[in-house]
């Protein structure tokens, strides 16, 4: 049997967060591989949270000001963290850990930390709204480190909105970049936050994939008629009250390049607008209610295809 894998899962700390009175801000390696015992998930794919300590965190919590602090570099400690977490705990089998990068800042400084990981990531991850830092500098300022994923075969997760308060990380921009470096293996995460349109063309672009991270906040939002995800003219249509249902619309769509993650443990949200409370079961739930075809897509052949470039290869 092939693993199951969840494909989007955050492990560290996050003072910015924490000070901002924004939830959640921490999660340790052991939580995630206990709700992954817990839910018959095999194995996950995690990176840092999105606001690292190299930025000014009582500026980010009490200004909302993203500030490089002198002499850092963007993730020149979480990366290594996490590795060093994954070692101490004794669950490298378990874990497949993604760089976090910023493509804006010190790139050249991030290149030569990354040179250092290149052993034991699996890929680069950005999350381009936090920290201010538009995805399209993948193309120019920041493009060294797609030549370093494409040099070694990783693949690159880009957090995805339409959301017009987050333009640092628009699906049509990802789109563009995964459009620039094909022999890249992209996933946009969020389900494209349901948008018809960009989901179609996604299923045309041979070396894009797509998670459903947050999935149970992202149908709640569109039952709330949030901006954040899309608005009716531009929906997918499904039914958002019955989230496997939602996924099996869009696995339609995207069959095996449609991925399960849950976000964890960012499937609660809780800043100074929002506040969505979902957990792992909440989530692992709605994957039970998929029919077998639509999970094992998702879950196995799906991630394995995407991490390693391979249908079938197990490491
Ligand atoms: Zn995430």
């Amino acid at each position: 049997m092939m693993p199951v894998y969840d494909v989007h899962t955050h492990v560290g700390l996050d003072l910015g967060f924490f000070l901002r009175g924004w939830r959640p801000y921490a999660a340790w390696a052991r939580d995630l591989v206990e709700h992954m015992d817990a839910h018959g998930i095999d194995r996950a794919v995690c990176f840092p949270f999105t606001f690292p300590s190299a930025f000014n965190a009582v500026a980010f919590a009490d200004q909302g000001r993203v500030e490089l602090l002198p002499g850092r570099v963007p993730f020149d400690r979480e990366n290594d963290m996490l590795i060093r977490e994954i070692d101490a705990l004794g669950v490298r089998n378990r874990l497949h850990p993604l760089a976090m990068i910023d493509p804006s800042r010190c790139v050249n400084e991030q290149l030569r930390n990354l040179d250092r990981l290149a052993g034991p990531i699996s890929g680069l991850k950005l999350q381009s709204t936090i920290i201010e830092s538009p995805v399209r500098n993948l193309l120019t300022t920041g493009r060294g480190l797609l030549e370093f994923a494409a040099d070694r075969q990783l693949p690159v997760l880009l957090h995805a909105t339409i959301w017009e308060q987050a333009p640092h990380a628009q699906v049509d921009d990802c789109l563009a970049v995964a459009e620039a470096f094909p022999s890249i293996r992209f996933d946009l995460a969020h389900s494209l936050a349901f948008h018809a349109g960009h989901l179609r063309r996604a299923s045309q672009i041979p070396n894009v994939w797509v998670d459903c991270a947050a999935l149970l906040a992202q149908c709640r939002l569109v039952r709330d008629g949030s901006p954040i995800v899309a608005a009716p003219a531009d929906r997918l249509d499904a039914d958002y009250a019955r989230p496997a249902q939602v996924l099996e619309a869009i696995h339609a769509i995207l069959g095996d390049h449609y991925l399960w993650g849950s976000d964890n443990p960012y499937m609660s949200w809780c800043d100074d607008h929002l506040r969505l409370l979902y957990s792992y079961a909440d989530e692992a739930a709605v994957l039970k209610m998929l029919p077998e075809r639509v999970r094992a897509d998702m879950c196995s052949t799906g991630p394995e295809a995407w991490l390693f470039g391979r249908k079938g290869n197990t490491l």
